[in-house]
This record gives C-alpha cells, structure tokens and sequence, in this order.
C-alpha cells in the first residue's frame, strides 16, 4: 500500500521504518523545515526498547541505562526506590535516556534520504471510501491508500478527526534542560524524582556527560511567563537539598525551555475510514510516567502488526485502535493523576515493593505483554 504519515517525529519515523520494512511505499510529510535537534532527552523503559529492537533500532553507545529511580525529599530523604534493572532483567530490554537529537539519529538511521519531505504542514485531510488526500500549507496534495497522523500534540489530523477543544490543559508544566552538568547523578545510573511543596525536580543522566534536569511547577495557559525562569526556579527550589542547588547554579540559562501539559480523555476509536493517529495526536498526556515516547512507539509497533495481517486495511485500522485502548488509556489515567509528583511520606514509601514497576511495565505495554504470552 502507499502510506501517507504526517510528523517526522518518534512516531512517524517509527511507523515510516516499520511500514518500509514490511514493503509499504511510505512518504512522510513534516511541518518543520528540517531535523529536529531540541527537545531534551526522554527515558525509554523497557517496552519501548522492546519495540525499538524489533524495528531494527539500536541504543547502544547513546544515552545512558537506568537502573533505579530514586524518589527524594526536598530535604534529601529517600520516599521511594523502583528497581528499574529488575524488567531489563525479566524482559530482557534496557530502560534507556536518550537525548531525543539521537533518538531522531537512530529512528532515521539506514531510512532513504528523501524518505521525508520537510517544510509541508499538513492542513487538510479528505477520503473518499477508497483513497485519501492530505493537502499542504505550500498549497500541494497528496494522495494515498491510507494516512497516518504523527503530528503531535497540536495535530491538524486529529483536529480534523475529532473537531477543536478535544485536548485539555492538565494542571502543570515543565521547565527544562539538557546540559553538561557534572554532578554524581550524571555519572550514575539513577533518575532522581524531588518533591516539595514548591513543586518537583527530576534529575537523570543522558550519556555524553549530559544530565537531564527540570522543575514542575503550578500552571495554567494563562499564567504569565517569569522575565527570568532561571533566576525563578534557583529562588523557588535553591533552597532544597544537594543537588538541587549545585544544577541550580550550573544550569545554563540559553538550555531552559518550558513545556506546560496537557491531556485528552483516550478514546476506543481514534481514527476514520483510511486515516489513523498515533502518538501525542491520538493520546497527548504529561509525562510524569515517562511513557508518552514509549506509549508512541507501542502505537508503531502494533499498526505494523495488525497491517501485516492483510485484509480489509480500513478493518485493520480500527483493529490496532481497539488493540493499544487498554494499555494507553490505562497509562494515560495514571499519567494525569502525576504519580510520580506525589509526596510519599518515607514511612509509607518504604512499604512499596521495589520491583512493582516490571509488572506496571506489562500492563503498559502490547510488546510486553505479547513477549509474555
Ligand atoms: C517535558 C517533556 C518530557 C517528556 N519526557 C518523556 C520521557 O521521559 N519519556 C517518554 O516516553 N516521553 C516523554 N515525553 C513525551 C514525548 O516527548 C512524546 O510523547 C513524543 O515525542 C510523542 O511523539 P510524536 O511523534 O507523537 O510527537 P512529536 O515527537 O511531537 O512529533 C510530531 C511531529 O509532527 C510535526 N508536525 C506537527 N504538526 C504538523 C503538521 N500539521 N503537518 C506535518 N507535520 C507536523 C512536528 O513538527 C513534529 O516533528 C515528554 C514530553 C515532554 C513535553
């Protein structure tokens, strides 16, 4: 089949690869002028690893493995620990932090060259029962047996799809960076979760001596901005234990950006007719589990499968939507509920199983699950 995909990012280079290796004609159409190179680092657990192996993607020699994270205080006291080596070992996959630049690498790396085609917004989309069509900003068309909608959190697909106002703020955001900061936790293999009542800093390193730093704070679309976020975050946060106040006064100002979240219920069917979503479209959500990249990958990894199944490719469409309903619409609940920014008290928090996240993963995951079964 010829497979339209709009977005060049996790998600519609992780469908292009899968698509092109099962013999698809796939061409990608990207809003951007060129590669993504911003964006910071995100953690890939073991379920998107999984995935990542299976579409002949390999981490090895980027990033940085985590084995633990560790969530902290404000004062320095340890509230929880999650073995995170502990599913590496049960499901045989590495969770990793990449930089998402070398992600991007990777996900492109041994693609053809002219695969996406950039500077091409997608604006429309229109089917007729038998193709579809997806017309450009630069006032162009193309035409396709199916199209896939990797266009992220402000996709024009879903607009298309759903209508506007499907998408919801959530009740925070996120300040940022990726930075060469040498302290302990860049040299280590633990992601560090910090809570207080002025909020939350997570911690982790990236490989290539980078760590990955930022703040949750409080938001909503209408808050005004601080004149100087940096000079905000050490008075809100420099206080906290080391090593808060050692990132605070090593970050650089030039690697901060902000990102406030949002979230929209996941519905049991995303798509209609020929046209599908995956990733941020379909199921945008903060990332205090981490997963939205990995949830991306999942959606990659289950329309292949169901494509290759044959048939009724619009039946196949629908089938990959009910397939990835419980497991994204599962972390998606969870991810709105900011866990990971709960303030466990130690007492409680050493009650918790180290290795409840192996299972947790499984339940996240179609990959896992299908490696289990
Ligand atoms: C602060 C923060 C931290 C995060 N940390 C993690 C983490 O640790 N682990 C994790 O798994 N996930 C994490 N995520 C989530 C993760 O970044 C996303 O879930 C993931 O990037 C989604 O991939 P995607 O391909 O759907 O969207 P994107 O990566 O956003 O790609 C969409 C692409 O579509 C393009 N595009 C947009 N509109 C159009 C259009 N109209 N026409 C053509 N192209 C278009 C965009 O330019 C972009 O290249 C984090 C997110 C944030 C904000």
């Amino acid at each position: 089949m010829e497979i339209l995909v709009m977005g060049a990012g996790v998600g519609g280079l992780a469908v292009a690869r899968g698509l092109l290796a099962a013999g698809h004609r796939v061409r990608v159409f990207e809003r951007a002028p060129g590669w993504r190179t911003g964006g910071a680092a995100v953690m890939i657990f073991s379920n998107g690893t999984a995935v990542l192996d299976d579409l002949g993607v390999s981490l090895d020699g980027v990033g940085a493995r985590i084995d633990r994270i560790d969530a902290l205080t404000s004062g320095g006291r340890l509230r929880t620990s999650q073995n995170i080596a502990h599913a590496a070992e049960r499901y045989g996959f590495l969770t990793k932090v990449v930089s998402r630049r070398r992600l991007l690498e990777r996900l492109a790396d041994g693609l053809p060259g002219d695969l996406v085609e950039y500077g091409r917004e997608c604006r429309g989309v229109e089917q007729d029962g038998r193709r579809v069509t997806a017309t450009f900003g630069d006032g162009t068309a193309a035409t396709g047996d199916l199209l896939v909608g990797a266009d992220g959190h402000h996709s024009a697909v879903r607009a298309r799809l759903w209508g506007e106002g499907s998408v919801a703020p959530a009740t925070f955001g996120t300040w940022q960076g990726l930075s060469p900061i040498d302290v302990e936790v860049t040299r280590s293999h633990t992601n560090l979760m910090i809570t207080g009542r002025e909020g939350a800093c997570g911690l982790m390193p990236a490989g290539e001596g980078l760590l990955q730093w930022w703040f949750d704070v409080r938001w909503t679309p209408s808050d005004p901005r601080p004149a100087d976020p940096l000079a905000d975050m050490r008075r809100r946060f420099g206080h906290w234990a080391s090593p808060v106040p050692e990132v605070l006064a090593a970050a650089p100002e030039g690697d901060l950006a902000f990102f406030g979240h949002h979230w929209n219920k996941v519905r049991r069917v995303w798509g209609e007719g020929r046209v599908t979503l995956v990733g941020d479209a379909a199921h945008i959500m903060p990332p205090t589990l981490g997963q939205g990249a990995n949830q991306t990958l999942e959606d990659a990894w289950v329309l292949g499968r169901e494509l290759a199944k044959g048939g009724d490719p619009v039946e196949r469409l629908r089938a990959y939507e009910r397939a990835r309903y419980p497991h994204v619409s599962l972390v998606s609940r969870m991810a709105r509920r900011n866990p990971a920014n709960w303030r466990i008290p130690p007492m409680i928090g050493r009650l918790f199983p180290e290795t409840s996240q192996t299972a947790m993963l499984a339940r996240f995951s179609n990959r896992l699950t299908a490696l289990a079964a």
